[in-house]
């Protein structure tokens, strides 16, 4: 088993995508916080549509659930049209931001650089990027799983230092598998938990051991613990399981039982 998996909280991120009215929102947050006191021993973060940062952040004031963003723009601030700066995500009270979502990349033409410069940007200013990398099913079926993976990690290592993976997660979300109700075997997800911590560890093993890796795809309240039960998996990134309080809290309960076997 990983040595490190005593020293990594585990934590379950919520990333609503574009989903929400401020009712609904208001209705999803009672229902994840009449619970989230009980379940202190992880992290729990949700990452809302920008609109309503604001009233989750009021929202979440004095409770254990931290907030975070979808995304960042590349830049500090400026003539940047419809864009959000990492800066404002820390001033309306955010400690995390998603980085590279498949749906950025495939949708928005994110390139690998372009997703290094955001990671980077995020450190610069305080917050925790969320680095999701994956692949798709024809890269899957023809073998290319590390090496996708491993060229997107490549892009962040190139561009920040393997250390700053102390200070960041990493999201491991096979593109076939998100939004799909088709999850990655445990042993699918752990396998490439353990390629990615590697390289990292190729040059920084202290980072290494303590970067949480995520797994993300289809991750609902009937597989959760099967997946978090494995040494390498963090915890997880959940998208359509995150709108429904029950079935989120049901994932949050796996990843704090994960912790309680560890500890023996
Ligand atoms: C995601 O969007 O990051 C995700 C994992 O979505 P889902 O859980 O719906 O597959």
């Amino acid at each position: 088993m990983d040595e490190g998996l005593d020293v990594r909280r585990a934590l379950v991120a919520g990333n609503w995508k574009m989903n929400g009215t401020r009712v609904s929102v208001g209705a999803l947050m009672e229902g994840i916080l009449r619970q989230a006191g009980d379940l202190r021993d992880i992290e729990i973060a949700v990452f809302p549509p920008f609109v309503y940062l604001g009233m989750v952040a009021d929202l979440v004031r004095h409770t254990p659930v931290v907030l975070g963003g979808q995304d960042l723009s590349d830049h500090d601030s400026g003539a940047y049209t419809g864009e959000i700066g990492a800066g404002m995500l820390r001033d309306v009270g955010c400690r995390y931001v998603i980085v590279g979502h498949s749906e950025r990349r495939q949708y928005h033409g994110e390139s690998d650089e372009l997703v290094a410069r955001k990671f980077a940007r995020a450190l610069e200013h305080g917050l925790v990027p969320i680095l999701c990398v994956g692949e798709t099913l024809a890269e899957r079926e023809a073998g290319e799983t590390e090496a996708v993976a491993g060229r997107q990690l490549g892009a962040v290592l190139a561009t920040s230092t393997a250390a700053a993976f102390q200070q960041a997660v990493i999201a491991y979300e096979p593109v076939w598998a998100i939004g799909t109700g088709r999850n990655a075997t445990p042993e699918q997800a752990q396998a490439v938990h353990v390629f990615i911590r590697g390289q990292v560890g190729l040059r920084d093993p202290v980072a290494a051991r303590a970067v949480r890796i995520l797994y993300g795809g289809s991750v609902k309240g009937g597989n959760a613990a099967a997946l978090l039960a494995q040494p390498d998996i963090d915890g997880g990134l959940v998208g359509g399981a995150s709108l429904d309080a029950a079935e989120f809290l049901t994932i949050c309960r796996a990843a704090a039982t994960r912790i309680g076997a560890a500890q023996g």
